[in-house]
């Protein structure tokens, strides 16, 4: 299997001829991180997971470059089912600059770029373990929860950190992108032998689609029913491996765009969908009070039971839940986790 190719603990990076001039060209300027990247690291001693949780498993989906308007204007029919079935806001908002790092960074640590420092966009000027900060991976890990991360872009690497995911992988070169057809096939392998109880998965194609023919263009629309698809392949896997009604799922974006770009303040750029859909889930929208990207974060560990993150500028985004959420008992989940490979 793809991900067999990584030995525990080990950071691989694989170059194949697709990438081979991205090579020479970042080779040229000394950056480091030019093949694919896949990492694995060691197993944690078994811990005992929070007594209490809403959910033990948490998915995130960030769909780059999801205008939260083109779910109706392509009528989205899994994004449409999550809203019709889950909680949402179509008017949450990303940081400034609405790009897709910096607000991947706000989205996973909580943190506002003035606070995680992570303004650049790019692999060239990226070092391969320069986000250290806490996020949503290495807290849940440190918890005793397994976690993996599926990342389209090659930008994401610095987000991989050893340690904090027991799996996770991104493309290389210099725009390394992978489709969601190639990352949702990586994740359908990868649960075939683990279940982890964080799992983010980056799809890409949408963004690309924007840049290429511009936002809300039929190419566009045509990427966003990609996307769609996609996350409802998820949800059969997911169904699969956790059983149904069993996980708890967060839709969102990074950012939105216009004309074929991004990264300003503009409303089309910084709206972005929040949609929550699964265990715990309290059905309907959420009123128009402000959800930002830094809010999924604190949700992610407050849905996992870890609620001591105080120093996040992001806040749980608890109207979405049940006022009283059902609390999974410890004993069932440990007694699976034993079967965990990760
Ligand atoms: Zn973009």
């Amino acid at each position: 299997m793809f991900y067999g190719r990584a030995a525990r603990g080990r950071v691989f990076h694989r170059v194949g001829p697709v990438v081979r001039t991205s090579v020479l060209l970042l080779s040229a300027i000394g950056a480091s991180g030019c093949g694919a990247r896949y990492i694995r690291s060691p197993a944690l001693p078994f811990q005992p997971l929070p007594v209490t949780s809403v959910t033990r498993h948490v998915l995130v989906v960030s769909v780059d470059g999801l205008r939260p308007d083109a779910i109706a204007t392509y009528s989205a029919p899994t994004l449409q089912r999550l809203m019709r079935e889950g909680s949402y806001t179509l008017s949450a908002t990303t940081i400034d600059p609405s790009k897709t790092l910096p607000s991947h960074t706000s989205m996973l640590t909580g943190q506002p770029p003035e606070r995680h420092g992570v303004l650049w966009n790019n692999v060239a000027t990226a070092d391969a373990d320069s986000i250290d900060l806490p996020n949503i991976f290495s807290v849940a890990r440190d918890h005793g929860y397994s976690t993996a991360a599926f990342f389209s872009k090659a930008k994401f690497q610095p987000l991989q950190r050893l340690g904090t995911l027991d799996y996770s992988q991104a493309p290389g070169g210099w725009f390394g992108r992978w489709s969601s057809n190639r990352t949702m096939a990586d994740v359908a392998s990868y649960l075939q032998g683990a279940r982890p109880n964080v799992l983010f998965v980056h799809l890409a194609d949408v963004d690309a689609a924007g840049h290429r023919a511009g936002w809300m263009t039929p190419e566009y629309g045509r990427a966003v029913l990609t996307a769609d698809a996609a996350i409802n392949q998820l949800l059969g896997l997911a169904a699969r491996k956790y059983g149904a009604g069993n996980f708890s799922l967060i839709v969102t974006a990074d950012h939105g765009g216009h004309g074929t770009d991004h990264g300003s303040k503009d409303p089309r750029d910084v709206t972005i969908p929040w949609i929550a859909w699964g265990q715990g889930v309290r059905r309907g929208a959420l009123d128009q009070s402000a959800v930002s990207t830094m809010d999924t974060a604190a949700t992610v560990l407050w849905l996992l039971g870890l609620t001591e993150q105080s120093d996040w500028v992001g806040e749980a985004v608890i109207p979405a839940y049940e006022p009283s959420p059902l609390q999974v008992a410890d004993g069932v989940e440990s007694a699976s986790r034993s079967d965990n490979p990760n």
